[in-house]
Formats: C-alpha cells, sequence, structure tokens
C-alpha cells in the first residue's frame, strides 16, 4: 500500500545525499535516550525507507503498532520559532515547532487519509497511530490538521478517496471537510480554536 506522495522531505534530499540529516537526526534522539520512554518508543517504531516516488525518506512502522499508539514525543518548551516552513508543525498564530526538532517524525509524510495524528498535551506534542499498522506500512498524518495556512503548499497525488487536492491548510478547505476533521477530533487545539471562533462569527 501506498499513500505517500507529497513530502516534506523532497527538501531535504539533498542533505540525505550527503549522508547528513538521518545520522544527525538518529544521534540527536539517541542522545536523548535516557531520558525516558518516548525516544525509545520512537526508535522502535519508526524507521526511515527511501520513497521513490517523493524522492526522499519516509518513515514506515519498523514493527507492527497497535491504534493509540505513541510512537514519537516531541517537546514543545525549546525548539520554537516564529517562521513556519515545510517541515515545521504550527502550534498558535505566531509559533511553530521546528522541523529538526521533530526528529523522525518529521518523515512522517502526508495523507489525506493518514495512519496517524498528532496530538497536543501542555508541554508535549505526541504522534500517535490512529489504527493498527503493519510493520514496513507508512506513517503518515493529515497536515492540515495541525496547519491553518500553510507556507509551503503543495498538490497531493494520494489518491485516498477524498482527497484534498491542493493541501494549503486547514483554512483553504471546503467547509464540509473542515466539519469532518473537527468531528472526529484531529485537530490540533490552535486550529480547533480558531475554527470554533470563526464558527460562532
Ligand atoms: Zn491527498
Amino acid at each position: 500500500m501506498l499513500r505517500i506522495l507529497s513530502s516534506r522531505t523532497p527538501a531535504f534530499s539533498s542533505s540525505l545525499r550527503q549522508g547528513m540529516l538521518v545520522r544527525s537526526l538518529c544521534a540527536s534522539a539517541a542522545q536523548q535516550k535516557p531520558t525516558g520512554e518516548s525516544s525509545i518508543q520512537m526508535r522502535d517504531s519508526i524507521e526511515l525507507v527511501y520513497e521513490p516516488k517523493v524522492d526522499g525518506q519516509a518513515a514506515h512502522a519498523a514493527e507492527d503498532l497497535n491504534a493509540t499508539q505513541v510512537i514519537g514525543r516531541i517537546d514543545l518548551t525549546q525548539n520554537i520559532v516564529d517562521k513556519a516552513d515545510r517541515f515545521s508543525i504550527q502550534i498558535s498564530e505566531t509559533t511553530h515547532i521546528k522541523g529538526s526538532a521533530l526528529q523522525e517524525c518529521v518523515y512522517l509524510n502526508h495523507s489525506c487519509a493518514p495512519t496517524c495524528k498528532v496530538h497536543f498535551h501542555n508541554d508535549t506534542l505526541d504522534f500517535v497511530t490512529l489504527q493498527p499498522i503493519k510493520k514496513g506500512e507508512a506513517l503518515t498524518f493529515n497536515y492540515v490538521t495541525s496547519e491553518w495556512d500553510m507556507a509551503t503548499p503543495f498538490d497531493c497525488t494520494c489518491g485516498a478517496p477524498g482527497c484534498v487536492g491542493h493541501v494549503a491548510g486547514f483554512k483553504h478547505l471546503k467547509p464540509k471537510q473542515q466539519a469532518a476533521l473537527y468531528r472526529d477530533g484531529l485537530l490540533s487545539p490552535f486550529v480547533a480554536n480558531k475554527y470554533d471562533t470563526q464558527q460562532q462569527k
């Protein structure tokens, strides 16, 4: 099964060819290993696979995963920037987690029918599986669940029923698509609150 067709990774691929990025990300995960469960889960759950369709690395399940399993946990108390880019994740109107802080999770590509979601807590951001995932299956999440108005929109060709086509942020979805993501509880607190506010106007 191949559902990832739009990726954060093309811009990384030149670095990858130089052999820099994966090593630095893995080193950074390894350095953090004594501090907690999350980096252990992350290393065990995610493997990076070359994805020809996007000419870059993609995160795949390194083992069979259960539904609602945390595959990566990111510290929100640091690595915050005020400018979005292709790899960042939005946390408020003016703040974003920078891509380098996402470690292996930066390789979760976009899908309109994703296998994972992002779940925000006060100080952490978790990447959580939405369903049981078999070893080798792609780990993906829907970028518009956290991005209101994306700095780097792209055309999605994931082919999923209901694929939104042009991925430019939650703001640009059709009302029906927005309502479905809201109803399913997939939105970040920032996007959910902003949507709520707009609906009340
Ligand atoms: Zn799509």
